[in-house]
């Protein structure tokens, strides 16, 4: 099968692989329908994160299932499925407490650009989209695998409800996601951190009532300006770096939230200026799974549309062009399609 291979830093190539196959009667294998590139791929892909051998690419996926196991009872050959980049079993207590990224048994999706996909645990982990899906809602669907499940968590990690300001550090696909997570958990307000026109316009078409430009502490002081000095009530972090922790922690009120869920690198707290704020903190990687029935019926009643956030699309076979143009920022998000 075709799938990426990231060799160093900025060397991905579309190769041949052996075709994606059942290991474990609870696995499925699903024929990837769409895939893309995430944020996150960016960490190895810049060298951030060592690439210390051929690292197969991608943890996003919407597919129809090829095969299962001879112990999966919950989705059949043919049936269009989206899963999380973590299996999961879906019955364990950590489950059971909806941190379905937290599962016992939890198994990282890998290798997910590619032509088939092995997905572990599929009755926990995979979500029968039901019915004739038409082909607008593929790349929301998509969208679901991780950011948009990501930018929900954020908000409900934040614990968002009506009438809330809301300020998104971050205006990735992940940051923008969270601004329609804030829009539909009931913020009446919802200020958007982004000095990219082209990003900001796609937040205010998902809900955005404000932009600020500035970051840092400067950015957190615009954001108490526009709060009547106190900050927001919750502030949904979605870069994972010390200056947009910083800038997030800065900006809340006392007794908000901060829901962070960009994956942390070089982010120290203070735990004595964390202690004098009252600001609460909740993060970590997000248990899509437990989101993922609720967003696909948001996106099939066309009540939200986060596959906007895929502004480039291509062919699996040009992924390389597709990672570029996302690290260069020329693209928000790209859709692959093997
Ligand atoms: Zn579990």
């Amino acid at each position: 099968m075709r799938a990426t291979v990231l060799h160093a830093p900025y060397e991905v190539r579309v190769e041949d692989r052996p075709k994606a196959a059942l290991q474990q009667p609870t696995d499925a294998v699903i024929r990837t329908v769409a895939t893309c590139v995430c944020g996150s791929d960016l960490w190895d892909y810049r060298g951030v994160n060592e690439v210390a051998g051929p690292m197969p690419g991608g943890h996003e996926y919407v597919g129809l299932v090829e095969e299962v196991g001879s112990e999966v009872t919950s989705v059949k050959p043919g049936q269009l499925v989206v899963g999380s980049f973590f299996a999961s079993d879906n019955t364990c207590p950590n489950c059971e407490n909806g941190y379905q990224t937290n599962c016992l048994h939890r198994e990282f999706v890998g290798g997910c650009q590619a032509e088939y996909v092995r997905v572990p645990l599929a009755d926990g982990t995979l979500v029968h989209v039901p019915g004739e899906v038409a082909e607008e809602h593929i790349p929301s669907l998509l969208a679901c695998s991780d950011v948009m499940g990501t930018g929900w968590y954020a908000a409900v990690a934040a614990q968002v409800g009506p009438g809330d300001t809301v300020a998104v550090v971050g205006d990735g696909a992940v940051g923008l996601c969270a601004v329609i997570a804030a829009k539909e958990l009931g913020a009446t307000r919802i200020i958007a951190m982004s000095r990219h026109t082209p990003r900001q316009n796609l937040a205010r078409e998902f809900g955005a009532t404000d932009v600020v430009t500035k970051r840092g502490d400067e950015g957190a002081a615009r954001i108490k300006e526009l709060t009547g000095g106190i900050g927001a009530d919750a502030v949904l972090e979605c870069v994972g770096n010390p200056e947009s922790m910083q800038q997030a922690l800065h900006s809340t009120r006392p007794g908000g939230n901060v829901g962070f869920v960009g994956v942390p690198h070089g982010v120290q707290i203070d735990g004595e200026e964390l202690f004098f704020s009252h600001v609460a903190l909740r993060g970590g990687p997000a248990p899509v799974r437990a989101f993922l029935p609720d967003l696909v019926e948001r996106v099939l009643t066309g009540r939200i549309n986060p596959g906007k956030v895929f502004d480039l699309e291509l062919p699996l076979d040009q992924a390389a062009e597709g990672y570029r143009a996302m690290d260069e920022r020329r693209a928000i998000k790209t859709l692959l399609r093997p």
